[in-house]
């Protein structure tokens, strides 16, 4: 059985190197960032309550993540390991997050913030979870794995880019310590270029 939690700023490639693990491992994907975009464009009250948080590059309230987060842990598909991607992010979250699972190993994707710039400032994104970018797409914006069109996110624009990596300094970056400290967090350096050879990398922490 394999907990796995993913760190990294926002744009490191969680999202991509997340959806290889699970598709690698068999176990299930559980994206907070997604679970909220499904909300917001389903209208529930959680989506209404995320939304405004999330356009303007804030964290969404502890208080809404967590219960979020231990209630999906529940589920039966969770029972033989799971990829967490974008939780905790918040020391408070993280200690919230060791009282209902155990952690089994931590991989924190490294990525320069001027990478990242350029990154996020391209990316499409697809409902389907797939993640792309303008320079391989071209000017088609289909999604290469569901054929739905691709788009923008909200919080991609470019302040709002810059507000998201100011709160990733402020209230993530200090989990790198918290899990460095635990000793069962491994870095991966993602300037190595490709996805699959990050994903070499991670394979290779998980084996
Ligand atoms: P992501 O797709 O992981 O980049 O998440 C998109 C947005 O959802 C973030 O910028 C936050 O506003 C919100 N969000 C996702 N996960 C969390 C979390 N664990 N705690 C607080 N807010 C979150």
């Amino acid at each position: 059985m394999k907990n796995i939690v993913l760190l990294g700023a926002p744009g490191a490639g969680k999202g991509t190197q997340a959806a290889l693990i699970a598709n690698e491992y068999n176990i299930p994907h559980i994206s907070t960032g997604d679970i909220f975009r499904k909300n917001i464009k389903e209208g529930t009250e959680l989506g209404k309550l995320a939304k405004s948080y999330i356009d303007a590059g804030q964290l969404v309230p502890d208080s809404l993540v967590i219960d979020l987060v231990a209630d999906r842990l529940r589920q039966d598909d969770a029972k033989n390991g799971y990829i967490l991607d974008g939780f905790p992010r918040t020391i408070a979250q993280a200690e919230a997050l060791d009282k209902v699972a155990d952690i089994s190993v931590v991989i924190d994707i490294e990525l320069p913030f001027e990478t990242i710039i350029e990154r996020l400032g391209g990316r499409l994104v697809c409902m389907c979870g797939e993640t792309s970018h303008v320079s391989l797409l071209g000017d088609s914006k289909t999604c290469p794995k569901c054929g739905a069109e691709m788009y923008v996110r909200e919080d991609d624009k470019p302040e709002t880019v810059r507000a998201r990596l100011e709160i990733y300094e402020r209230q993530t970056a200090p989990l790198v310590e918290y899990y460095g400290k635990k000793g069962n967090m491994v870095t991966v350096d993602a300037t190595v270029g490709t996805i699959e050879k990050v994903f070499e990398q991670v394979k290779k922490v998980l084996e």
